[in-house]
């Protein structure tokens, strides 16, 4: 545990206040949020939709525990990844710690989202399945300008919880593409990202199941791209793990 004298002291000189409700932080927490805030954000337990994450809201509270396809995938042809597991809605100080971490060099805050990712990979996954992680890459000219990847930061802190996978990163983003999240529609982002990822040539990922690691999964478009790319590779299969998915019925979806 870390010592509790520099947040003691910095609360002293220098007080620390939760991001979302304003409330002076006491403990060493993860620096910005306060544990109420932090526990306030939804995490997605079962039911949830078996191919896209997304929790059966009108199910919950009936002791349901199997999962299954919600109506929309089951409506649309089956996507290149098998599934996408997402920890959290994306909302609260989660979707605010994403956006900590990407644009204003929080690293610290990428542990605590990992934290959340581990622990629902710990209930739901079977971890041991995973022969990689594979983070979703950054163009090179954008991770010059960031000096991190925020996917490869998550992907790093998980490792130790997939038993049998390795960190790869021989997945490369071979063009630059706009922010996703800024783009209006589907079909733009659809176009945005469509053949943007490739793999090193001299890699085979020939029989193997691999976990695409990335902070928010929007449409999906940016990972099926990469599954399309890791597939070509010889993955026989490649799911989605992402901090969080924004949730139709959320108010602030
Ligand atoms: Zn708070
Ligand atoms: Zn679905």
């Amino acid at each position: 545990m870390a010592s509790p004298w520099p947040l003691l002291l910095k609360n002293l000189f220098l007080p620390v206040f939760c991001r979302e409700c304003g409330r002076r932080l006491l403990t060493e927490e993860n620096g910005h949020f306060c544990p109420t805030c932090w526990e306030l954000c939804p995490r997605i337990v079962r039911p949830f939709c078996s191919v896209c994450g997304r929790p059966h809201q009108e199910r919950a509270g009936f002791g349901e525990t199997r999962n299954f396809p919600c109506e929309k995938c089951r409506s649309l042809p089956a996507p290149p990844y098998r599934r996408i597991y997402a920890a959290a809605h994306f909302g609260g100080a989660i979707a605010e710690a994403i956006k900590l971490v990407k644009f204003h060099d929080k690293h610290r805050l990428a542990t605590s989202l990992a934290v959340e990712m581990a622990e629902f990979a710990q209930r739901e996954i079977d971890c041991a399945a995973y022969h990689a992680l594979v983070p979703v890459p950054l163009h090179k000219v954008r991770l010059r300008e960031r000096g991190f990847n925020q996917a490869r930061l998550l992907a790093e802190a998980l490792l130790p919880v997939f038993s049998n996978a390795r960190l790869d990163e021989s997945l490369q983003r071979i063009r630059p593409t706009r922010v996703q999240s800024r783009l209006k529609d589907a079909k733009e982002r659809a176009s945005n990202v469509a053949g943007a990822f490739a793999v090193n040539r001299d890699v085979a990922y020939d029989g193997q199941t691999l976990l695409l690691i990335d902070d928010v999964v929007t449409t999906g478009g940016t990972v099926a791209e990469c599954a399309i790319a890791l597939r070509r590779a010889g993955a026989i299969h490649v799911d989605v793990l992402a901090v969080a998915i924004p949730v139709e019925t959320d108010p602030l979806a």
